[in-house]
């Protein structure tokens, strides 16, 4: 499984607050970035949490 953060993200930072394991503000981009290109193991019910969470929906899984 993957992530992908989408554009219209507001950087609002909960995902980042809440699951600090897989996202992280990047200053320099100014955009969230997720820790890891491929979502194995324990971290796949962390991205599903984070999806369901994101007020806005801006968190897509991908198989
Ligand atoms: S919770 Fe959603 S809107 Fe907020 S920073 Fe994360 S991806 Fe962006």
């Amino acid at each position: 499984m993957k992530i992908e953060i989408k554009d219209f993200c507001i950087r609002c930072g909960l995902c980042e607050d809440l699951y600090p394991e897989l996202f992280h503000f990047d200053h320099p981009s100014d955009a969230i970035q997720v820790k890891a290109d491929l979502i194995e193991g324990d971290l796949i019910e962390v991205a599903r949490n984070a999806a369901r969470d994101c007020a806005i929906a801006a968190i897509h899984l991908k198989s």
